[in-house]
């Protein structure tokens, strides 16, 4: 499953940092899965709740963030949002969309215990 090797490369970050900066437990996960990363949200929220026990993310509070992607679009020479690959502007309608972001997976916020 995708999401579960997803899952992994998160906790990896996460373990990185850990060995970085020293500190053992985290209080509070933030990941930002861009709209057209292609994750699926509710399996990879379960396989971190999967891999968490035993690891310093056991306990954590996890949120995942869905962003809209920006876009370019040619019909309003604008940058716009979009939630799927598949979405017209939704400014003008226009088809001819060009993403410009909106495809990683990324950590945005690490909250760790004190003690
Ligand atoms: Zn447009």
């Amino acid at each position: 499953m995708h999401e579960l090797s997803l899952a992994g490369g998160v906790l990896k970050v996460v373990e990185d940092a850990a060995a970085r900066e020293g500190f053992a437990r985290v209080r509070r996960l933030t990941l930002e899965a861009g709209a057209l990363a292609g994750v699926e949200v509710r399996a990879l929220r379960f396989a971190l709740q999967a891999l968490q026990p035993g690891t310093c993310l056991e306990g954590a509070e996890i949120t995942i963030d869905e962003p809209p992607a920006p876009a370019w679009c040619h019909g309003c020479c604008a940058t716009v949002e979009v939630r799927s690959r598949l979405d017209d502007c939704p400014r003008c309608g226009s088809a001819r969309l060009l993403p410009t972001g909106g495809t990683e997976l990324r950590v945005r916020e690490l909250i760790v215990h004190d003690d």
